[in-house]
């Protein structure tokens, strides 16, 4: 049966309170498609906003089976005995296709998700990259109102998605594995200009000379890529997330990443200019769907479309009647 929801003071007390049964609720809350809900989540999350901000805001991205969820439960439970609380989420873009979430989920990550001063949320699912990114933007604020001082954003390889968690967290680290030829993958695909700390992991067994070698060569085509003036080069790290080895340097850098942020002044500039960009996607985000969801609007919105594919109005007049029909009044004119 539907429980019955609480009133907005009830939820953030709850929160601040580091209840977590609350914190479910308001994340709940958060990704729910209710108009009501979402105006409750908005209300809770404006009086959240001041508490938080105060956590390691560290991004994980890394193809399926590098071993994300070994390493975060791994680094997880070293940072609980070292008394952190850690909150883990996911976005995953596949789940909006399989309809299930493949990340984030409780079963991956069984020590960690038994732990009071853990909290793990998968996926949400059924929603587009940007809806699940504003939603693990918000869950993060949650999260760090209740307490959690490490939030660790998990995301795998596929598209998007890895430049919408670089654009969310402090830190962006990437989990590797060496063979298959595929050593340089990350560098081809362009993440390597978007990450600021690489771990080669499976560093055990049989695999460690190749480990070794992966790592050698990601270290030479980071030089490459950064001047040797840069303020931070990505630091490379061999680790074996199974045996845990590796994990303490890994940490390590992911302080020093910060503690070099924070010297050269850029850490709160560089949330500062976060949050401005998600404030224009969340208005390009609401003009799409206005236009996908407003009375009238979707089917001015595919005839319009359909008369500029068939050549018979400019894209220019085209778009200047769809935001007419918003409300809004096209000057373009020192647009050449
Ligand atoms: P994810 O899909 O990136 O989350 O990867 P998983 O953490 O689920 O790991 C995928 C597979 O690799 C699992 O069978 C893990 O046991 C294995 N694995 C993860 N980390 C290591 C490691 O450090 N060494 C070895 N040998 N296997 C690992």
């Amino acid at each position: 049966p539907p429980r019955r929801r609480l009133g907005v003071e009830q939820y953030v007390e709850g929160v601040l309170a580091r209840d977590r049964g609350v914190l479910a609720r308001v994340i709940t809350l958060i990704e729910s498609r209710r108009p009501d809900d979402r105006e409750t989540a908005r209300r809770v999350l404006d009086a959240l906003v001041p508490h938080s901000g105060r956590s390691i805001r560290l991004g994980i991205t890394g193809v399926p089976g590098a071993g994300k969820s070994t390493l975060i439960e791994a680094m997880g439970m070293n940072l609980l005995d070292a008394g952190r609380r850690v909150a883990v989420l996911a976005i995953d873009p596949s789940s909006r296709l399989t309809g299930g979430s493949i990340l984030g989920d409780k079963t991956r990550m069984p020590r960690l998700s038994t732990r009071d001063d853990a909290y793990i949320r998968p996926s949400p699912t059924g929603s587009t990259l940007g809806g699940v990114a504003g939603h693990t933007r918000e869950a993060m604020i949650a999260c760090e109102a209740a307490g959690f001082d490490v939030v660790i954003v998990e995301t795998v390889g596929v598209g998007q998605s890895e430049t919408t968690v670089a654009d969310m967290v402090d830190t962006f680290l990437a989990v590797l594995i060496a063979g298959a030829g595929d050593e340089l993958q990350g560098i081809k695909r362009g993440l390597v200009e978007m990450v600021d700390l690489l771990a080669i992991n499976k560093a055990d067994g049989e695999n460690r000379r190749p480990v070794e070698r992966a790592v050698a060569q990601y270290r030479n085509a980071i030089r490459l890529l950064h001047p040797p003036e840069s303020p931070w080069i990505p630091p490379v790290l061999p680790c074996s997330a199974r045996e845990g080895s590796g994990l303490d340097a890994l940490w390590e850098q992911v302080l020093a990443h910060r503690q070099a942020l924070e010297r050269a002044g850029l850490l709160s500039e560089k949330r500062r200019s976060q949050a401005v960009r998600w404030m224009w996607d969340l208005v390009d985000d609401s003009v799409r769907r206005m236009l996908r969801e407003g009375p009238g609007l979707r089917d001015l919105a595919e005839g319009l479309e359909a008369r500029v594919r068939d050549g018979e109005l400019t894209a220019s007049t085209a778009a200047d009647r769809l935001l007419s029909a918003l409300g809004l009044s096209a000057d373009r004119s020192a647009v050449p």
